[in-house]
């Protein structure tokens, strides 16, 4: 037998592997421990990986009758802003991933199914990995679970202590929230805040 007139050419990648040494016999085996570099736009917008930052894969590949199965994880370090205040985030996820990439001759007939493929004896891990680590981010990323993001009012941080943000207040109530705050002495406080009430006024 001669190999096939049409072969598909391999394709590339960071995350494409390599399987000839796997073989097609189900049951083998092979564990793949590398780093590779992540490729470009992987994540979401508000959380993602930066290109070429170190992906850390603990991956096993086993043949089985219809393709071959991959199962393991990746680790990625993320990068970020957080969706109440904007501040930068750093953070790292682990994405399970448990896909299986058919033979082409084994390989759904129908046009419609988008499972992946063998291709020329290499596998592309890139679009699994994508859809792994979108589906295992948060929508909303925060710096802390308890994060106040920003005032409506004049887009401080609401976490910030050395910000007053009673100015749009009108509830006599938080009037005394000035003096609470420990780096102004009781005379600025007072201060400050009638006047920032007294613009607040002017203003409306
Ligand atoms: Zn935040
Ligand atoms: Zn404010």
């Amino acid at each position: 037998m001669t190999a096939p007139s049409f072969r598909r050419r391999a394709p590339r990648g960071p995350l494409v592997l390599d399987i000839r040494e796997l073989g097609r016999r189900a049951g083998s085996m092979k564990r793949v421990v590398t780093q590779v570099p992540a490729p470009a736009e992987l994540g979401t917008e508000m959380l993602h990986v930066l290109s070429g930052a170190p992906i850390d894969l603990d991956l096993r590949l086993e043949a089985v009758m219809e393709g071959v199965l991959v199962s393991g994880t990746a680790f990625t370090p993320l990068t970020g802003e957080c969706a109440r205040c904007l501040d930068p985030i750093e953070d790292d996820a682990t994405v399970d991933i448990r896909e299986l990439f058919y033979y082409p001759d084994r390989a759904p007939d129908d046009p419609e199914d988008d499972s992946f493929q063998v291709v020329n004896d290499h596998l592309d891990l890139e679009p699994a990995l994508r859809d792994a680590l979108v589906l295992s981010l948060p929508l909303s990323p925060c710096c802390r679970p308890d994060c106040a993001g920003l005032c409506a009012d004049c887009g401080g941080r609401l976490d910030d202590p050395d910000v007053d943000h009673a100015h749009a207040r009108a509830d006599p109530r938080w009037a005394a929230l000035p003096s609470l705050i420990e780096n102004l002495s009781p005379n600025e406080n007072t201060n400050t805040a009638s006047n920032t009430n007294a613009e607040s006024k002017e203003k409306d």
